[in-house]
Parts: C-alpha cells; sequence; structure tokens
C-alpha cells in the first residue's frame, strides 16, 4: 500500500467539501465547521498554535513528575473498574521500570484493542504518587516493535470539544502526504516572484514546515507565525483579498455610469447662498469628485473626514451635478434621525432652486410610502434620502445617477454594491456613481486590505474658527459639580448633551436610564430638559430634535441614537455617562456632536469605576482630538472585526493573517500585486477561491 500511494498518487481535490473524507460524518463535519473548515483544502490551512517533540522516547525510571513524554512500553496488564467497568488502568513496561496509564471512559471496542502483550507507544504528562508513576489520559497507538520515531514535531492544533488533537493530526498528517506527492514536482512561481522581497518557503515546504517541523526548525518563529513557512501563506492570503477587491473595482468601473459636468455657473451660484466658504479640504476633494463623475466609468469613492469636517456639502455638491443635469441621487444614512437631518439640511440648501428632496423612512404608512415611491419613479423627486428602507426592491427610480452613503463602516460591501445597481434597470442601463463617506478614521493598514476597491479622498482639516474640545474624565461622584457647570453654560445660552450609554447590551434599560437622568435633570437645572431615545416613535423623536435645534430645550439626553451626525453648532457640552462601554472611535464620534461651532467646548467623561485599561483608553480620548490617532488606538485595543463593523456585516475574515500583527505587509501589497499579474489568470483565480474571498465578492 505504501509503495503504491508513492507512484500514483490519490486525486487531491482542495475544494470538495470536508464531508467527502473517508471518516468524516456529518458529527465530525459540524465540529470542522466550527473551526472555519469546510473544503478539503481548508484542513491544511489549519495551522498549529504550538508543537510538541515527540520525536526522542523517554525510559520509565527517566521520567520526571509533571512533565510531557513520549513512553513506550509492553502492556503487562488491563484493569478495569468501576461498576460500568468504564475506567481502566493499563500497566506497561520497558526495560527500565513500569508506567500506569489510567483511562476513564475505556469503551469496548478499547478493550479489544489493548490487550497484554502489545506494545503501545503514549504521551502525556507524568504523574508521581504513592501509586507510583501514571498518565493519565495519555494520547496512545499500538505499534509494531520496530516502528520508527516520527522525525518531525508534533503539531498541536487549535480545536472544539470532541475533537482530538490525534484525530486532527492523522488526517491532516495524511492529507498533506497526498497533496505533497500529488504536487511535488511543481514550481511555485508565487514564492520565485516575491522571495526577494519577502524571504519565504515553496508552497509545499511551507505547509510542511507548518504542520510538520523538522526538530531543528525555529519554533519561536514558527509559534510567532513570522518563519518564512508563514510568510508564503500570510502574503497569499492577503494578496488574495487584495486582488479581488481590486478585480472588484476594475468590473465595477467596466460598467456604464452617466458622465456628469457641474457647470461652473450653477456652482457658483449654489456656493454664493451658502453661509460659508468651503475650505481648501472640500475643494480638493470636490475636485476629485467632479473628475470621476466626468466620465463613463462608475465612480467608487470613499470620503473620509473626522466628525464636524463638513461632509455633507461635499454630498451636497456631488448632487447637484447629478440633479441639474435631470437625474437622480439617493442618500442612505445609517439611521432614521441622520435621515431626517439631511432631508432638513437639503431643503435648506435645494428647495430654493426648485428642487425636491424626500424621505423614505421605514415607518411610512402605506399610502404615504406609495405616493414617495410614484414620485421617484416618475422623476419628480430628485433626491431621495433614507436608511435601509432604500435597499428594497420596490424603490424604482425614473434615472438614478449617484449613490451617497454617509458613515459606510455599517454597511457591508454586498449592501453597497446592491445600491450601486439600482440605477441599472431595463429602462436606464446605466450603473449609479458611488460616494461613500465616512467619519471613522480608516487607519492605513485597513484601507490597504478592506478598502483596496475605493479611490480615496480625505478631508483633512476642520472648517475655520473651530475651538477644540477640551475632554476630561470625572467619577461618578462629582456629577452635581457637572450639573452645575451645565447650569452655567446653559445660562449663556449655548445647549448641551447628556448621553446615556447602553446598559448591558439592552436598548429598553438604557431607554429606561435615560429617562430617569432627564427627570433628574429637569429637576435640578431651570432650563428645559428633553429626551431622546430609540423606543420613542419618530414623530415624538423629531419633534425633541427640532426644539433642540432650535434652541428651545437646553439638554438633550439621550441614548446613543444621537452619535452619527446631528449637527447643532450651539451645542458646547456634553457628558457621556459610563464611557468606557463604548469603543474610542465611537465615543470619538460622540464628542464630535459638540465643538462644531466657534464656542470653545468640553466633553465630560463621566465614569464609575475604571479598570487599568479603561483609563489607559480614556486617557487616548483626553490626550486627542485626532480620529486618525484615536482610530489607530482603537485598532490596537479593539482588533480590525470591531473598527470596521464587520462583526455585523461579515465581509472579512483571515484564516492565518492577522492585520495587526502583520501590518508591516500591508503596504507592499499594491507592489507585489503587479508582480503576480504575470500569473496566468487561472492561478490567481485559485489562488482567491482557496482562502474564502472569491465567494464573498463573487455577486459583485
Ligand atoms: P460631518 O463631516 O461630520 O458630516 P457636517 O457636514 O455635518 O460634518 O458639517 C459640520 C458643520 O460644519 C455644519 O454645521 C456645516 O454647515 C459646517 N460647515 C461645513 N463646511 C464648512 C465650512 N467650509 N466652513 C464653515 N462651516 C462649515
Ligand atoms: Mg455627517
Amino acid at each position: 500500500m505504501q509503495e503504491k500511494d508513492k507512484f500514483s498518487p490519490r486525486p487531491f481535490d482542495w475544494f470538495a467539501p470536508i464531508s467527502s473524507l473517508k471518516g468524516v460524518g456529518s458529527k465530525i463535519t459540524e465540529k470542522l465547521t466550527k473551526l472555519q473548515i469546510h473544503c478539503v483544502g481548508d484542513l491544511l490551512l489549519h495551522c498549529p498554535h504550538r508543537y510538541e517533540d515527540r520525536t526522542r522516547l523517554t525510559m520509565i525510571q527517566d521520567l520526571v513528575a509533571d512533565q510531557n513524554a513520549v513512553v513506550q512500553g509492553k502492556i503487562i496488564q488491563v484493569k478495569l473498574e468501576g461498576r460500568q467497568k468504564k475506567r481502566a488502568i493499563i500497566t506497561i513496561e520497558d526495560s527500565s521500570g513500569v508506567l500506569g496509564l489510567l483511562f476513564f471512559h475505556f469503551h469496548q471496542s478499547l478493550q479489544q484493542r489493548y490487550e497484554v502483550g502489545k506494545i503501545i507507544r503514549c504521551f502525556g504528562q507524568v504523574k508521581i504518587s504513592m501509586k507510583g508513576k501514571q498518565i493519565i489520559h495519555p494520547e496512545c497507538e499500538i505499534i509494531e516493535e520496530n516502528q520508527p520515531m516520527p522525525a518531525n514535531l508534533s503539531a498541536v492544533y487549535p480545536t472544539v470539544a470532541g475533537l482530538s488533537q490525534y484525530w486532527l493530526r492523522k488526517m491532516i498528517y495524511r492529507l498533506l502526504k497526498d497533496y505533497t506527492q500529488r504536487y511535488q514536482n511543481q514550481m511555485d512561481n508565487f514564492a520565485q516572484m516575491l522571495t526577494t522581497d519577502i524571504p519565504m518557503l515553496s508552497w509545499l515546504d511551507a505547509l510542511n514546515t507548518i504542520h510538520q517541523p523538522l526538530p531543528d526548525a525555529n519554533i519561536e518563529q514558527l509559534t510567532q507565525k513570522n518563519h518564512p513557512a508563514y510568510m508564503r501563506l500570510i502574503t497569499e492570503e492577503l494578496l488574495s483579498h487584495h486582488i479581488s477587491l481590486q478585480q472588484l473595482k476594475t468590473s465595477a468601473k467596466a460598467r456604464q455610469a452617466i458622465a456628469f459636468q457641474l457647470e461652473e455657473s450653477i456652482l457658483e451660484d449654489f456656493l454664493s447662498r451658502l453661509s460659508f466658504k468651503l475650505t481648501d479640504a472640500q475643494k480638493r476633494v470636490l475636485s476629485d469628485i467632479r473628475k470621476d463623475m466626468a466620465t463613463n466609468a462608475p465612480m467608487l469613492r470613499l470620503v473620509q473626514g473626522d466628525v464636524g469636517s463638513g461632509k455633507t456639502i461635499v454630498a451636497a455638491l456631488a448632487s447637484l451635478a447629478v440633479i441639474a443635469n435631470k437625474k437622480q441621487v439617493a442618500i442612505m444614512a445609517p439611521t432614521e434621525i441622520l435621515a431626517e437631518q439631511h432631508l432638513q439640511q437639503f431643503n435648506t440648501w435645494f428647495a430654493p432652486f426648485g428642487y425636491r428632496c424626500e424621505l423614505l423612512s421605514s415607518k411610512l404608512k402605506a399610502k404615504a410610502k406609495r405616493s414617495i415611491l410614484e414620485n421617484i419613479t416618475m422623476g419628480l423627486t430628485q433626491i431621495v434620502i433614507g436608511t435601509h428602507a432604500l435597499f428594497q426592491d420596490d424603490v424604482e427610480f425614473q434615472e438614478l445617477g449617484l449613490v451617497v452613503i454617509d458613515e459606510q463602516h455599517r454597511f457591508g460591501v454586498h449592501q453597497r454594491l446592491s445600491l450601486h445597481a439600482k440605477g441599472n434597470t431595463a429602462r436606464t442601463p446605466s450603473f449609479a456613481h458611488q460616494l461613500i463617506m465616512t467619519a471613522t478614521p480608516i487607519p492605513r493598514t485597513l484601507a490597504m486590505s478592506h478598502y483596496a476597491h475605493l479611490d480615496i479622498s480625505i478631508i483633512d482639516s476642520l472648517p475655520p474658527g473651530r475651538q477644540g474640545i477640551i475632554t476630561l474624565t470625572v467619577p461618578q461622584k462629582r456629577q452635581s459639580e457637572i450639573v452645575e457647570r451645565m447650569k452655567v453654560v446653559c445660562a449663556s445660552g449655548q445647549q448641551a448633551y447628556w448621553v446615556c450609554t447602553l446598559i448591558e447590551e439592552s436598548e429598553i434599560l438604557e431607554c429606561q436610564a435615560a429617562q430617569t437622568r432627564c427627570e433628574e435633570l429637569q429637576a435640578l437645572l431651570p432650563f428645559r430638559v428633553g429626551l431622546v431615545h430609540g423606543q420613542m416613535d419618530k414623530d415624538q423623536k423629531e419633534s425633541v430634535m427640532r426644539d433642540f435645534y432650535q434652541g428651545k430645550i437646553s439638554v438633550l439626553v439621550a441614548t446613543t441614537v444621537i452619535e452619527v451626525g446631528v449637527n447643532v453648532p450651539n451645542a458646547t457640552l456634553m457628558v457621556i455617562e459610563n464611557p468606557e462601554r463604548l469603543g474610542l472611535a465611537q465615543l470619538h464620534q460622540l464628542r464630535g456632536r459638540v465643538g462644531r461651532g466657534t464656542q470653545a467646548s468640553f466633553c465630560v467623561l463621566l465614569y464609575q469605576s475604571l479598570s487599568e485599561t479603561a483609563q489607559a483608553r480614556l486617557k487616548i480620548m483626553r490626550e486627542t482630538c485626532d480620529g486618525f490617532i484615536i482610530a489607530e488606538a482603537d485598532l490596537e485595543i479593539r482588533g480590525p472585526g470591531e473598527v470596521l463593523g464587520v462583526k455585523q456585516t461579515g465581509d472579512i475574515s483571515f484564516k492565518v493573517a492577522d492585520l495587526l500583527r502583520d501590518k508591516a505587509l500591508l503596504e507592499s501589497l499594491p507592489v507585489w500585486s503587479q508582480k503576480l499579474n504575470a500569473l496566468p489568470n487561472s492561478h490567481i483565480e485559485r489562488m482567491i477561491q482557496r482562502w474564502g474571498v472569491g465567494a464573498h465578492f463573487a455577486q459583485a
């Protein structure tokens, strides 16, 4: 059998479902799925987290308490104990002594296998007691008298309950052997192309080294995953993501869009009615956008700009180019309140020119909704603003020219692309331009890996005259001082926010806390205190928000619903309760609600008690208002999944790479992906598929 294997390797299908393997039934499939192992090849990419040296035998007399050891001996006794004979003590002996092997769940099948006289090789932690030397639940194997010792270190894999190391190792080693035999004569062009940039092993050597390193391998490097073997896998995985996003961009760009010219006179007229002048940063970004939109390739641009940097006007000017050319714009906001505020803002800008903006809310009554939808379809409404409701299939535009997505990190790649395709109907074969706006500064590293499909513009300065925000951390027991401070602020005609954060993941509790706080503050302050929270209906919320914009309410108590986008420049004080419950980026967003006017603003982080990490995090908030620094810190503390919100959208997950650990590699991806252009397409496609990336973006 051995000989035959060597010369006629079994066919190896990387993408065959894991259940097609012999010995993998539905139970095991379920467990493997938990480990993100879906196809045969995924098993080969399931990397060990450590290694054990089982290449040398230890004589029984040399066993040391609490150490792991490999022992080999002849079974001299099998003793079953307990009522159901489930417990077993097997005694083995070598030329130097005897050792007890203790099993608590000794099944019948095992009883047949472990018979007196057979030779056993086992591995486990040695215990020494009055009863002598023992190993409890060793991993063991019946062997032939002269069976050689393994030449390689043994891998220890991440696993789940019910899936033994022994099983994983056996399975992976067998597959690896098949795979290696099948492909051993194949050149690794990928490694050849990149190895001068970054030392790496060939694909096969890499897999063999990772799963079965030689005893003299650099184990430290292997466990840290910076060994040249890992470099081969990690670069390929990162490049697969990068290239697939690049392909996504190429195919999206190949689509047909309407070219829009924004006439200078129209722009001038519009700008002259604004109460402010565009900053240089806004002008620069607008010019990027105008260039994009002037071509027949759909724009795919991400505008990054810190809170308060003035993204909304930029979106409005992009919209102007479209509606002045008699096409429509869809603007998508992450929350209902923000959508409402955009509506209000856009109406003040566009209504004087006779353009119609409408809000497509998910809470609309059927009749009202129908009439809005009709207006959209007939082209009577030029700008449609909404939340997720805009995704619904019954929204049919007459001719959609631009999609603006505000605060994009809450949406997934798919959702965004489904909107982009909205412009494409039987009547109108073009695709909409797409403008994505985010206030969450995307750390460079993430931009390289996750946003390679977008062009990026940054609004890197705030409008002039902003005073900056002074941030303080104050313990809850000094709350009364803060309330006094609030009195002073309101007496001078300014306004304040008081934010109650999520309590134990329950929106209802959070709303109750806000309600209570509102009543307390109202009793203490001679000014009007209002309340907004997620459990209120739209009309209630809207009227409170309106009263706050108009200055009729001095203090707005809110849950985190106000996080994004609400704009009241006269508000100069923000108190955030339990700030430790929020991510830094989120705190930064909240804080950005103040400091929007020309007055100095304050943000008070009112904490109950702080762990050391929480202190360190809030210290960052005190020290900087730079969203980029905060985002980098957030990335370090919470990891990319949280920062990008991919937990919600499920866009990206890596098998081997780790964006924090492998940060240094990300910079080189564009250059490396150029080099790989020399590889055949089929090779690249396979590579992308192997890392499970293709499936995510397939529809795009
Ligand atoms: P964000 O980027 O957070 O969405 P907004 O678009 O809401 O910021 O703008 C914040 C505030 O700054 C708004 O009141 C807006 O009218 C104002 N603003 C925008 N651009 C300028 C500018 N160039 N000069 C002065 N104020 C501006
Ligand atoms: Mg905004």
